[in-house]
């Protein structure tokens, strides 16, 4: 079946990669870092709603540019990635490219990337983490890293003690699509959540249903005495940017402010001057 097929394309770009890096470090020529060829990261600029709307940082989004059947959104492979345990070796690949590109930006912008609950299942994510820092010179705190509620309900001792470790470095974490899943309100506290981002179809709602609004402002207010920041996704039009604005959320993200773009289009943080 199609999924099937991907699942075997993908195999074969990750190991591709992967081999094509282990030939060029014993050669000891050029990086050994995997080049994934058809794999793409997009970046989606995330906005600080007090104080006109500058970009305080980007999401990492993931794309693959297949041969066949064009620019592919995660949503294609992303499950066949997690079906067929490619996934540590594709987010890893997106982390590392986030982490350098994120380099090059002013510093106190923020890069965010998505973590599948498998790849914090491994119990030396945190470390391997902190390599990626390491090799790539970005400090944790300019890593965000954004989980699904699912990978914390599954109650797993050992996922509490990585985003400890984590947090204890100073990289950030965020709890992606809010309000979908659980919503235990005691894994903000228990978890120690930095920041949390709301699912875009509460945004959506809004100017349409009553519903939308209260969630939101329940939320942001929940967060705020929490001292938890509060990101809304898929802000599309300027009366969601307002709205939500007014409801004090502290970031906002969407169309409205950008698409997800590739690194050589995200223009809002080349620095000005030629050199550095
Ligand atoms: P997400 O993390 O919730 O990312 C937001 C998705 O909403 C992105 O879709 C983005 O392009 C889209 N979006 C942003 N603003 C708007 C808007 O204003 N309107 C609308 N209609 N859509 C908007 P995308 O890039 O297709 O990614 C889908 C999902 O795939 C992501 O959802 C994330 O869960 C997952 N994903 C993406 N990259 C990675 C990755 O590197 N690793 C893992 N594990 N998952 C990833
Ligand atoms: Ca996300
Ligand atoms: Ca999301
Ligand atoms: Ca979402």
């Amino acid at each position: 079946n199609a999924r099937d097929i991907l699942k075997n394309e993908l195999r074969e770009v990750l190991a591709k990669g992967t081999a094509s890096s282990a030939d060029s470090a014993q050669t000891g020529s050029g990086s050994t870092r995997p080049d994934f060829g058809s794999l793409e990261v997009y970046y989606q600029t995330v906005h600080r709603a007090e104080g006109g709307y500058a970009a305080s940082g980007a999401e990492a989004l993931v794309r693959w540019r297949h041969s066949q059947r064009g620019l592919l959104t995660p949503a294609s492979f992303i499950p066949a990635a997690e079906e067929g345990g490619l996934i540590d070796a594709l987010g890893f690949w997106v982390l590392r490219e986030a982490c350098k590109a994120a380099c090059k930006w002013p510093v106190e912008t923020f890069v965010a990337v998505n973590v599948s609950p498998a790849q914090l299942r491994r119990p030396n994510f945190a470390e391997e983490v902190f390599t990626v820092l390491e090799e790539t010179g970005l400090p944790p705190s300019r890593l965000e890293l954004e989980l699904t509620e699912s990978s914390l309900i599954e109650d797993n001792s050992d996922v509490y003690t990585v985003l400890k470790t984590l947090r204890s470095r100073g990289i950030q974490i965020s709890l992606d699509d809010f309000g979908t899943g659980f919503s235990c309100l005691s894994h903000l506290v228990r978890f120690d959540i930095d920041r949390i981002k709301i699912d875009r179809s509460f945004v959506s709602q809004l100017g349409a249903k009553a519903n939308g609004a209260a969630i939101i402002g329940a939320i942001v207010t929940l967060s705020r005495n929490l001292g938890i920041s509060t990101t809304a996704e898929g802000v599309e039009t300027e009366y969601q940017r307002d709205f939500l604005t007014a409801l004090g959320c502290t970031d906002l993200q969407g169309y409205f402010f950008s698409k997800p773009v590739p690194l050589r289009e995200l223009d809002c943080f080349a620095k000005s001057e030629g050199g550095a």
